[in-house]
């Protein structure tokens, strides 16, 4: 690209003025740029990660999976026991409740795309430590540079924190349900907060506002 603007730049010179530069590769008719290709790439680059103490104890990176083309992301908030395993997110207990809520509404996995804060499974479950979000955080900024979705559910206060940039001690309760907004590589994306469902396993209460945070998501992704 730059020796082609060289190129234009000499020949506004020389008195062609109507020459201009392309605004993209793909008027060239160069290769166009593909954010599937870049997103496995960005997965490969997982695997192999030990950008923090995490890599020490985990059997698999848990990078995320789904349509890497849909307009809604669902985010957690760390691989569990299960999910270490498998080397697959949300498949555990917690995920299969996720599933049956999204079922619910005839909508499978597939056509979602779903990962965590940190790809790696932090010990008995503990909560992962700010260092090791930090850490894992250019993995995540990146799927959601990729997939440009609509929207991203944050599946519990650890996402919606570090999603939405908020104080670490922001509790769920108060930001639930609330739409806000992020931009990124200048499009919009809507971010809803909302409860985990691994909290919903523990307190069946909170289950009519997921499913309402849920089929707001689903509305704004066009997905029912
Ligand atoms: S949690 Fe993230 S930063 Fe830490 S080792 Fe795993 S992939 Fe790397």
């Amino acid at each position: 690209m730059e020796r082609v603007k060289k190129f234009v730049e000499f020949l506004n010179l020389i008195g062609y003025d109507e020459v201009r530069v392309p605004e993209k590769t793909g008027e060239l008719g160069m290769e166009s740029f593909d954010p599937v290709s870049e997103l496995k790439k960005v997965e490969e680059e997982a695997k192999s990660c030990c950008r923090c103490r995490l890599c020490k104890t985990r059997t698999n990176v848990v990078f995320g999976e789904g349509d890497p083309r849909t307009n809604l992301m669902f985010i957690g908030e760390a691989p569990g026991e299960q999910e270490d395993l498998q080397g697959r997110p949300f498949v555990g207990r917690a995920g299969q409740l996720l599933t049956r809520f999204l079922n619910l509404y005839g909508v499978s996995r597939d056509r979602v795309y779903i990962t965590n804060v940190v790809k790696c499974r932090p010990p008995g479950n503990r909560n992962p430590a700010p260092d090791e979000i930090a850490s894992c955080y250019p993995f995540l900024e990146k799927q959601i540079e990729l997939i440009s979705p609509k929207v991203i559910l944050c599946l519990g206060a650890f996402a919606a924190r570090t999603v939405l940039n908020l104080p670490e001690k922001t509790p769920i309760s108060k930001i639930r349900g609330k739409e806000q907004k992020i931009t990124v590589n200048g499009k919009e994306i809507v971010v809803i907060p909302t409860f985990h469902p691994a909290y919903l396993l523990r307190n069946r209460r909170g289950e009519p506002e997921f499913q309402k945070d849920l089929e707001n998501a689903l509305r704004i992704a066009g997905l029912i």
